[in-house]
């Protein structure tokens, strides 16, 4: 079965006072019907650019799409105009952020907020609308739905916006919802709540989600396959379970070692990376990693890595992993 979305050497650049910043880089990954693709990553690494092309919403004053594809079943995204775009985002691919207030308007009742895309992308009438609305709020577990669609944006909580954020998203039943960080601005518990309910209606709606987050922890929770991203590059994909457990990317066993194991029974000791990402005004023509990998080799500084493929659709992009990188092996072996 052909993926729903694939996305092929994505660029992208900004323009700035400092000169061309190039926050992505050659992006590749695709997302299949249904499934979870999770992209994760410092901040900083590119993932909410890649989220944003996505969508179309790169601003023009500022940024580019340098080169690459985006196919979302078939169709060629980049080179859309802004009115072409316009039907593509909610209706195709829906969005949800960090920050709901985001997608919503202050000064509108939430009801409207929704209805009214219904009204724009599946032709409802007012009546069908709001009947669909109260439906959605409904779905997305809010109670007293009828009393909450005359509600403003303010006088709901963080995770009941978050909610609506998510009805808004699904309404007019995209294929694609790009979430980008949807439980960082929430607490503990209403993280997880959130979390479970997209997983809920993905599995009601057979929607196929690609969720941004810095949180290995969400990974693990929800996601069927997983890009890793490092300075505008994916490092590492594959399954979650080949992610997690036979990590092949110094960074990526970097991040995973520095979240805490809850399994562990006790509280481990977070192990941050030492160091900083490099600059995007002049990416390094090596291997982005290599200034904080305690594993880099001469050929890491001079070239960059290219993918690798192991079991089930892993890859990676080091040269630890590359057999053209003669005599790593006993390097490694010597330098432990
Ligand atoms: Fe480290 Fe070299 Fe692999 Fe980069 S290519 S992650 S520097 S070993
Ligand atoms: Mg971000």
């Amino acid at each position: 079965m052909k993926p729903l979305l694939e996305v092929d050497q994505l660029r992208v650049s900004f323009r700035t006072y400092g000169g061309e910043v190039q926050a992505v880089r050659g992006v590749s990954f695709s997302v299949k019907e249904g499934a979870t693709l999770a992209i994760v990553g410092e901040s900083g690494c590119g993932k909410s650019v890649t989220a944003r092309a996505l969508m179309g919403m790169i601003p023009p004053r500022t940024g580019q799409v340098k080169g690459g594809s985006i196919r979302f079943r078939g169709r060629e995204l980049t080179g859309l105009t802004k009115l072409e775009w316009q039907q593509v985002r909610g209706s195709q691919i829906g969005m949800i952020f960090q920050d709901p207030m985001t997608s919503l308007n202050p000064t509108m009742k939430i009801g409207q907020q929704i209805a009214e895309g219904l009204i724009k992308h599946r032709k409802h009438t007012k009546t069908e609308a709001k009947e669909e609305t109260l439906k959605l709020l409904e779905r997305v577990g809010i109670p007293e739905a009828a009393r909450r669609f005359e509600q403003y944006p303010h006088e709901l909580s963080g995770g009941m916006r978050q909610r609506v954020g998510i009805a808004m998203a699904l309404a007019c039943q995209p294929q694609l919802v790009i979430a980008d960080e949807p439980t960082t601005a929430l607490d503990v518990t209403i993280q997880a709540q959130i979390l479970r309910l997209m997983k809920e209606l993905q599995e009601q709606l057979h929607t196929s989600i690609i969720l941004i987050t810095h949180d290995l922890g969400v990974v693990a929770e929800v996601a069927d396959h997983v890009a890793v991203m490092y300075a505008g590059v994916v490092v590492e994909s594959g399954p979650v379970g080949e992610i997690f457990d036979n990590p092949r990317h110094p960074y990526t066993q970097g991040l995973l070692q520095s979240v805490p194991r809850l399994d562990a029974g006790k509280k481990e000791r977070l192990i941050p990376i030492e160091g900083t990402p490099p600059d995007l005004f002049r990416p390094p023509a090596g291997c982005p990693f290599a200034a904080r990998c305690r594993f880099a080799m001469e050929i890491c500084l001079e070239h960059m890595p290219q993918s690798n493929s192991f079991f089930n659709q892993h890859e990676a992009s080091c040269w630890l992993n590359d057999p053209r990188a003669r005599g790593v092996e006993a390097w490694m072996v010597a330098r432990r």
